[in-house]
């Protein structure tokens, strides 16, 4: 809002020096002015897209559409969620600034030959030339647009490893990022015509999909959690960093989205975030330890799953007690059981707190 005064009277001044010189001159430099104005309103719209650090080898890509948890390291990239088709690009541009910002701190390779002894000043140039280690996963914690959008994209700008087990050929679509997912993201994203490259290509069904080997000096684990938002739901957990990303199950700027036509309940939701809380191990009096990577937002940590988690069973008890004495589904939207936290949580227009009573009250209606 500051700069708005400023363009305003930079135009004014401009106006009158613009009545005392020739109007060729005027319209040029009118039109740079139209132009700064319009390019920085622009930027101001459009987040940048970039990797902020959240602890060690763990980053986050925001902006993208869905958050993005990013493991880099010497052996590769791996991706929880891919954010939106429509910013694939910028998403690679981003883990490619990431990739050399980290090789050029990176400790320098200790150097003894005769050609080295000179090279202090030359040595962050010679380090560039090892490429670092491609994209080797995404991860999808959902089938969600705005978390496996992107998957075709940035699958293609990868590659898997090929160490051990190789899918399919070497130097044909094998050779991108391997898709990991629960099976019923793959189901869904074929039904919403997701391109091939796009599809996961390592699915599971039970409880935990594990890899099979350290990534980036720890293991890493999707975790099933049933009947959430939708019927596909993962958490990933960097065992090592002890990091999860929650996917929708937690969102810090709004309610959670339980989709009950893609099989989401609120008895899936609430089994999922006890789950999560469950999980957590506190630093000092219930705060730091474990990291959540939500779905939208900031980080959160134990402290911020047991408030989400917390309002989410209250909100529910709520509901179902006022169904309980008969209530219509209106009446209870009218009771307003959301109202505690709608100021936090209920000012998302796609997402209104009367959506998020509905999904419990119709969830709730479907068990008894
Ligand atoms: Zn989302």
């Amino acid at each position: 809002m500051t700069t708005q005064p400023t363009i305003n009277a930079e135009h004014a001044e401009h106006a009158e020096f613009c009545f005392s010189k020739k109007i060729s001159v005027c319209f040029a430099s009118s039109a740079l002015i139209v132009v700064t104005a319009f390019s920085l309103s622009l930027s101001a719209q459009q987040p940048t897209i970039e990797a902020i650090p959240v602890r060690g080898h763990i980053f986050l890509i925001g902006g993208a559409g869905s958050n993005i948890t990013v493991s880099a390291g010497p052996d590769g990239v791996f991706l929880v969620d891919s954010g939106t088709a429509a910013n694939a690009d910028k998403v690679i541009a981003a883990i490619k600034t990431l990739q050399s910002r980290l090789q050029m701190a990176a400790p320098a390779a200790p150097r003894s030959g005769a050609e080295t002894t000179v090279a202090t000043n030359l040595e962050p140039f010679y380090r560039t030339l090892t490429p670092p280690k491609p994209i080797r996963y995404i991860a999808n914690t959902s089938a969600l647009p705005d978390h496996a959008g992107g998957n075709e994209k940035i699958a293609l700008a990868g590659k898997t490893f090929t160490g051990g087990n190789v899918t399919g050929e070497i130097g044909g679509e094998g050779e991108k990022a391997a898709i990991l997912s629960h099976e019923n993201v793959l189901a869904r994203l074929g039904d919403a015509k997701m391109p091939a490259a796009g599809l996961p290509t390592d699915t599971y069904f039970g409880k935990t999909l594990k890899l099979a080997y350290f990534f980036n000096g720890e293991g890493v684990e999707l975790l099933s959690m049933p009947a959430a938002i939708t019927d596909g739901d993962s958490i990933v957990h960097f065992r090592g960093s002890d990091i999860i990303a929650t996917g929708e199950i937690f969102d810090f700027t709004r309610y959670p989205m339980i989709d009950l036509a893609k099989g989401g309940s609120i008895q899936g939701l609430l089994a999922a975030l006890n789950r999560l809380v469950e999980i957590a191990v506190p630093e000092f009096r219930s705060e730091g330890g474990t990291f959540f990577i939500p779905a939208h937002g900031r980080v959160g940590d134990i402290a911020d799953m047991t408030y989400y988690r917390d309002m989410t069973t209250i909100i529910r008890d709520r509901i179902q007690d006022l169904m309980k004495k008969g209530r219509t589904l209106e009446q209870i939207k009218s009771a307003r059981p959301t109202e505690d936290w709608d100021g936090r949580l209920g000012q998302d227009k796609s997402w209104t707190p009367d959506m998020f009573v509905e999904a419990i009250y119709k969830g709730l209606s479907k068990k008894q």
